[in-house]
């Protein structure tokens, strides 16, 4: 049965019909595109799709339709995971930085600071490294609109230490943030997924690297492996997955440090786990997930969050993706309570899977199980 309040939706849906396209992180993309032709006698990697990328184990069909109705609240209703009358109103923790600390990072340990959504700097190794970095007030192309952050970012990134390595998931607004990046500086090396290497060139950024899945790269005395993700990616309404997305695994003196970016569950994670594990840190997004019906192939779930840290044999997690932006439908105060719940029912010490506070630093020691270190001729320089 439509209604007015239908047909008021349609029209704000249309007005903002360009910032749909460009909110991609909301989940409005599937895998899509044709397989490509085998060539050279070689099967062709699963994700690859003529020109596009595609996610190996979903339907190769466009997800239009179901994210239409979700923006217009035409799928099938849903409760809370947690009860709503239950859950407090959301009271971010927010914390300032110690910039001492961030200054004078032991190089010995894993020094993380989280700054909001999947932003994190990791201090190892005597290198500063940032993830997805995102300082603006809004997860979109316009100043005027997009969804707007609910907590200020705890640092600007002028306070940062010099930033030397930088990992991106894909290209979404609320992971690719033109203004962020640029206010690092040139001398900044980025690592991307296969197709964005160009966009940064275009934004001053020369040193930037982009890597397939299972592609490695060595940047000092840390290893840096782009690991497969169940994503997509859109930035314009003509870009739909013309660029990869991905999971970095830092490899560091200290031990092996995941970060999961955006994604859904896969069975790519027992393998990330079999080749790469076991981490000794994993940062995995635990908010983005309601509806279920239509979220889920994309964005994890604290069950699912919990699953990822097992498959990759994470010795201690941390939460991510969550509390900074109002992307989707779970409430806002909800994702640690009930990540704090499944881990409760499942016997996992709640240390094991931490939420920090915006701005809060954690110090973790080495790995008992030191990696290899890498040879010292490798040489400190990007890519
Ligand atoms: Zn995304
Ligand atoms: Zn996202």
């Amino acid at each position: 049965m439509y209604t007015i309040q239908h047909l008021l939706k349609v029209i704000k849906a249309l007005i903002l019909l360009p910032l749909v396209f460009l909110l991609g992180c909301a989940g409005s993309g599937g895998s899509e595109g044709p397989v490509p032709p085998e060539s050279h006698g070689q099967s062709p990697a699963p994700h690859h799709a003529a020109g596009k990328f595609r996610n190996p184990y979903l339907p190769a069909t466009g997800r239009w339709g179901d994210f239409w109705r979700w923006r217009l609240g035409l799928g099938p209703q849903e409760n809370t995971a947690l009860p709503r009358e239950s859950l407090p109103p959301y009271q971010p923790k927010i914390l300032s930085p110690d910039l001492n600390c961030l200054n004078h990072a032991d190089p010995q340990t894993i020094q993380v600071t989280w700054l909001g959504h999947a932003t994190f700097l990791i201090q190892v190794a005597g290198l500063n490294i940032l993830t997805d970095p995102m300082f603006s007030d809004r997860a979109s192309p316009v100043k005027f609109a997009g969804p707007k952050r609910l907590v200020p970012p705890p640092l600007r990134p002028e306070e940062l230490p010099p930033i030397d390595a930088v990992v991106i998931s894909h290209n979404h607004y609320d992971h690719l943030d033109k203004d962020s990046v640029t206010r690092l500086g040139p001398a900044a090396s980025f690592f991307v997924p296969l197709g964005l290497a160009d966009w940064f060139r275009q934004a001053g950024l020369p040193r930037v690297q982009e890597l397939d899945w299972w592609q490695s790269a060595t940047f000092g005395p840390i290893r840096v492996h782009c690991v497969p993700a169940q994503h997509f990616s859109i930035r314009t309404p003509f870009d739909a997955n013309k660029t990869l997305w991905a999971g970095w695994v830092v490899e560091t003196p200290a031990g092996k440090i995941f970060f999961a970016g955006d994604t859904g569950y896969s069975k790519d994670f027992r393998e990330i786990g079999r080749r790469l594990g076991p981490m000794r840190l994993a940062l995995i997004p635990i908010g983005g997930y309601m509806p279920r019906w239509f979220m889920k192939p994309m964005h994890l779930d604290p069950p699912a969050a919990i699953q990822v840290h097992r498959d990759v044999g994470a010795q201690q997690s941390i939460g991510m993706h969550w509390g900074t932006f109002k992307l989707t439908e779970e409430p806002l105060a909800e994702p640690p309570l009930y990540l704090r719940q499944v881990l409760a029912e499942q016997q996992i010490p709640q240390e094991q899977f931490l939420v920090m506070g915006f701005g809060e630093t954690r110090v973790f020691s080495a790995a008992p199980e030191r990696v290899a270190v890498l040879p010292s001729n490798q040489g400190v320089g990007g890519p």
